[in-house]
């Protein structure tokens, strides 16, 4: 986004951010769900370490951090690559920051423009 755009293209971007957001939270969430489904079974046993701390680890601390950091990693790269960022200080417009574009047209960080026709359509 190099300069203030439209209220419906930021909603636009701003939905298909939230598409996206599923999207990859099912691929976040996949390892803990194949875990749960295969911990009764004799499929996982073998993978599994010995000591029942290194079975925790594997078993939650690592699907954990690795769902945490696809979503992480989603929650920098799409916003830039949607162009959901203010212009002037590259603030990502998601969440909280999205709403109040939308409602005063301002970054809630540095307070530049960045939707064009902030006000509702009548
Ligand atoms: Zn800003």
């Amino acid at each position: 986004m190099t300069a203030a755009c439209r209220r419906d293209e930021l909603q636009r971007r701003f939905k298909v951010y939230e598409r996206q957001r599923s999207f990859v939270s099912a691929i976040g969430f996949g390892p803990l769900l194949l875990i749960y489904l295969l911990v009764h079974t004799r499929y996982l046993r073998p993978w599994l370490p010995q000591s029942r701390e290194a079975e925790l680890v594997v078993l939650l601390l690592l699907p954990a951090a690795w769902f945490a950091a696809v979503m992480l990693i989603h929650g920098w790269w799409a916003p830039a690559r949607l162009g959901l960022q203010c212009p002037r200080c590259r603030h990502r417009l998601v969440g909280r920051a999205f709403m109040d574009a939308m409602s005063n047209g301002q970054c809630d960080s540095c307070h530049a423009d960045v939707v064009s026709d902030p006000q509702e359509p009548a």
